[in-house]
């Protein structure tokens, strides 16, 4: 198995130095590789990696990735290096920070930000929002947006027929088993499942963070994911802890040497997102809890019922899933980095719901303060 991780680091450096025709100096900044005449992509950007797609007359970029402040004025110098065409829009693959940092910045110089209706419980400004697939034609390019929940719930991969190349945010990474999200294996298999029926073996594969991969990359990757998790359920059921799966030799050896995660974190979201079985409440007894929740600040929290599960989101905060672990108090699930995080609903002796109770021990979340506290629920 590590042979097979060093061999697949070794495919993804040869293709990139074969896909890179042009690269500046390495001291330069942001730098944009050419990988067609319209298509760039930068792999040094203070985020993610973000795509651009030079037209006649403007700009488009797939992900706005910025993780501090300063890191969008890097970015468009990089562009500038290239173009000083307008940048009209900008794609976002999903809300996470590292990929939606720039939209502020570029928003205001006019672009028009493009994302999955999700994106819409995010901070960040956006105004184009779809559904499930949107399609455009720009720079001579046929460009579709396909909703891939797994890695969050407004994952998107963004594909480009003429270049041939899929840009997948973090449903994939050559370097990294990305973040498992609420959807857990389902949620990943549906989404290789898509990203394997629109490429072929000439594809470029763009992660939203490592280097350009083939769709044999991404297949195997595929298949590290399933061995790990697998594993990892197995000694869960056993009884195992986190701690004791992350540090069993057996286990790592699954990733070999090419393939991190924030450490612990691997184990604990794949335990969380496929592997704790929920309190069991009826729809009748998940439905009272549905509702608007309003705290002292005045920011409004919805709770809401779908497909069977309860769901929470905070105005221009976090979307997550809400998994009972008693009568009243719930975890949140799809809401990476943080653990111990919980929601407990306050009910009254005649088995009102009243309020909300949100507890976070970490509260610095993808770059914001998530305020914790208490919601009391409108009437
Ligand atoms: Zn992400």
């Amino acid at each position: 198995m590590r042979n097979q991780i060093n061999r697949l680091t070794l495919t993804a450096l040869l293709l990139m130095s074969s896909f890179v025709v042009h690269c500046a100096t390495p001291d330069s900044g942001v730098v944009f590789n050419k990988l067609t005449d319209t298509l760039y992509v930068t792999m040094n950007n203070q985020g993610a990696n973000v795509g651009m797609l030079v037209g006649e007359k403007a700009i488009l970029l797939i992900d706005a990735g910025a993780k501090r402040p300063g890191n969008a004025q890097a970015l468009l110098k990089g562009i500038r290096k290239i173009s000083n065409k307008p940048i009209k829009y900008v794609l976002n693959t999903h809300y996470h920070f590292d990929h939606t940092g720039g939209n502020p910045f570029f928003a205001a110089m006019g672009a028009t930000i493009i994302a999955q209706q999700q994106m819409r419980y995010s901070t960040r400004p956006h105004h184009l929002r779809f559904k499930q697939q949107f399609s455009m034609s720009f720079a001579g390019e046929e460009i579709s947006m396909f909703h891939v929940p797994g890695h969050t719930k407004d994952s998107a991969i963004v594909f480009l027929s003429k270049a041939n190349a899929l840009f997948m945010g973090d449903s994939y990474s050559p370097d990294m088993l990305m973040y498992e999200g609420v959807e857990g294996k389902a949620g990943y298999d549906q989404m290789v499942e898509k990203a394997m029926s629109l490429t072929n073996h000439q594809s470029r594969i763009i992660p939203g963070h490592g280097a350009i991969s083939t769709a044999s990359d991404l297949k195997r990757s595929h298949e590290i994911r399933d061995l790990y998790r697998a594993r990892v359920g197995q000694l869960y059921q056993k009884g195992w802890s986190a701690q004791r799966i992350f540090e069993d030799k057996q286990t790592k050896a699954i990733l070999g040497s090419g393939i991190t995660y924030y450490g612990l974190r691997l184990p604990q979201d794949i335990i969380e997102s496929n592997f704790i079985k929920a309190f069991e409440l009826t729809s009748a007894q998940l439905s009272r809890f549905e509702g608007v929740y309003v705290s002292q600040d005045g920011i409004t929290t919805e709770i809401f019922e779908e497909d069977g599960k309860l769901v929470i989101r905070r105005q221009g905060s976090f979307l997550a899933e809400l998994r009972a672990m008693s009568a009243t108090s719930f975890d949140l699930v799809g809401f990476p980095f943080v653990q111990q995080e919980e929601v407990n609903f306050v009910v009254s002796k005649q088995g009102a719901v009243e309020k909300l109770v949100l507890s976070i021990p970490h509260r610095f979340v993808l770059n914001q303060w998530i305020v914790a506290g208490d919601a009391v629920k409108k009437p």
